[in-house]
This record gives structure tokens, sequence and C-alpha cells, in this order.
């Protein structure tokens, strides 16, 4: 497996194009890697296997791990976060399919260098799995909206003259959705 400078993840894959469908191969992957949409904190690792299918190549992505670095939603400090992902497939296709249901999801085999790019489909299930609202710590209490004071250090004068509705509880949407998948 390469990195060009383009970022991208590219995986030879000319012995497995000339072999019958069914054959496979397995790979691993435990590199830096840069992706533009967030902050890497660690190595990212992952497995995978491919398969010679009639439309090209299947690949199976088994335990991806990455440590990423985002910003708290509410006073934008830095936090780090641990993400995992168990299993995902994605398919490259040595031609165009007439139908396809998720453009999105569709990745050619580059048929000159014999080569798939793995760092798209990483890039999306990433993403996908990263949490919609993110917090340093459940009682963030974020940012003063009047003076930008991150009020987890101090305290601002502001405060009294404003009618603070942000922290209360029907603007939690995140605690809210715990709290209904635990019943
Ligand atoms: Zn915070
Ligand atoms: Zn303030």
């Amino acid at each position: 497996m390469k990195q060009s400078e383009d970022q991208n993840m590219l995986v030879d894959v000319s012995e497995l194009l000339v072999q019958n469908i069914g054959a496979s191969e397995s790979l691993s992957f435990n590199e830096k890697f840069h992706f533009i949409e967030f902050v890497s904190k660690s190595n990212l690792k992952f497995e995978i296997e491919l398969f010679r299918i009639e439309e090209g190549i299947a690949v199976l992505f088994s335990n991806v791990e990455l440590k990423v670095e985002h910003n708290c939603d509410k006073c934008i400090s830095k936090v780090t976060q641990d993400l995992h992902i168990d299993k995902f497939e994605s398919i490259f296709y040595t031609q165009k399919p007439s139908s396809i249901d998720d453009p999105f999801d569709m990745h050619m085999i580059d048929l000159k260098n014999k080569e798939i790019d793995l760092s798209e489909p990483l890039r999306q299930e990433i993403i996908l799995s990263a949490p919609i609202l993110l917090l340093c710590k459940e009682k963030c209490k974020g940012l003063c909206s009047s003076c930008g004071q991150n009020m987890n250090i101090s305290t601002c004068n502001c405060k009294k003259n404003l009618d603070n509705t942000y922290d209360k509880e029907q603007n939690k949407p995140f605690s809210n959705l715990k709290e209904l998948l635990n019943q």
C-alpha cells in the first residue's frame, strides 16, 4: 500500500484483477494518514480483505481505528476522540454500473495503473461514524454568547444580564437521545 502526495491511499490490484472470481487477498495498514477534514492524532489502523468479484473488486474493511481531534461544540476547546469501526464494505468497479443506488458510494478501479484508492471510502465512513455533537466534558458550560469567555475557565460579568437558555434540558438533543436509547 502506498500513499500519494494528493492524499490517496493506493493499493496495487494488478494480480487480483487477472485472477478468477472468488480469489482474495488480505492486507493491513498501520501508518500516519492525513485527512483534510479532521486532525489525526494517531496512526490509522485497519485490515482489509480484497475479493475479486464480477463487477471488479470488493473490499471488506475491518477494525478501523483512529484517534481524531475535534473542537468541543460548545466551548471550541480541543477534544481527542477514539474512533472504532468494526466492519464495512466498498466495491470498486471496473466499469461504471448502469444503475446504482448511491453515487457517493461508487468507486472505480484505476485500470491504467491497476490501483484502487482506499482513502475515499475510509473518509466517508469515518465522517459517518463521528458523533453529531461532541463536547469536551458532559457538563461543558460553553462560551459566553456575549463576550466569548470560556465559562469552564472563569465567569464574566455579562452573564447575569443575559437570559441564558442554552443550558436548559430541552436544548440537549444528544442527552435526550441517549435517554431514549436507555429505555
Ligand atoms: Zn467544551
Ligand atoms: Zn461574557
